[in-house]
């Protein structure tokens, strides 16, 4: 569920996360058999337009974030020492708008059945609005792909827009990855701005959470003036 809180300045937001910590004192490692549950809200300042568009750096060969069996598919604290070593899309989903072998343009991102990536809600609402919105012109398709894929999709010249996903900066357009010393450079809009699939992606999104669009996930809790 998106919660929209109805700013009065569009842009900025509240990230609202709610959380779960043992509380138990323990020595040894043993499930905790109290936990404290608590909301986070924090005020968002907008993040989502970095000049030039987002620069991903891949994990490098010796580091891995997550893995099968492992909890990617969690906010798990742990998860993220890794992701600190360099400046990636760690915390957010990453999108790719490609041409396929076949002509047809596709908008790919990894899968949820091996529980490596996030059921993030901000993918979430991409797919469903995507869809919605573009399934005719758009293939959109969860599965595996991976970094061997863009590369040689960039090679060719296949790559059409790339996207990072998440609450924390919306959405954002990725203008380069770097990856084990080599950078593929994703196209953005014209003016370095969203290409066209992601600003519709985005605008939409956006029209939902400042409740410009009303959609059944969507609720909206008036401001108290
Ligand atoms: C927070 C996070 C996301 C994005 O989740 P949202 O629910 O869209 O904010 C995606 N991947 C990882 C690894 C994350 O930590």
């Amino acid at each position: 569920m998106l919660i929209a809180t109805k700013p009065r300045s569009s842009g900025n937001y509240l990230y609202i996360r709610p959380t779960m910590i043992g509380t138990q004192a323990q020595l040894g490692v043993q499930e905790p058999k109290t936990a404290q549950m608590y909301i986070i809200i924090t005020f968002m300042p907008v993040m989502d337009t970095p000049a030039g568009g987002m620069r991903l750096h891949t994990s490098p060969e010796d580091m891995v974030h997550a893995w099968v069996g492992g909890f990617g598919y969690a906010k798990l604290g742990a998860n993220y020492g890794p992701s600190l070593k360099c400046i990636e899309a760690g915390a957010s989903n990453f999108f790719v708008l490609w041409k396929r072998m076949d002509g047809r343009k596709e908008l790919i991102v990894a899968p949820l059945d091996d529980k490596l990536i996030m059921d993030a809600v901000t993918r979430r609402s991409c797919l469903e609005l995507a869809r919605e919105r573009l399934g005719d012109n758009i293939v959109i398709t969860e599965r595996k792909y991976s970094i061997d894929g863009v590369i040689e999709a960039d090679s060719e010249g296949r790559i059409l827009e790339a996207f990072a996903a998440g609450t924390a900066f919306f959405i954002c357009a990725v203008s380069q990855i770097h990856h084990h010393g080599k950078d593929i450079n994703t196209p953005m809009g014209p003016e370095n701005e969203l290409g066209e699939v992601t600003k519709k992606i985005k605008s939409r999104l956006f029209d939902v959470m400042y409740s410009k669009t009303q959609l059944e996930w969507g609720v909206v809790i008036p401001e108290k003036e």
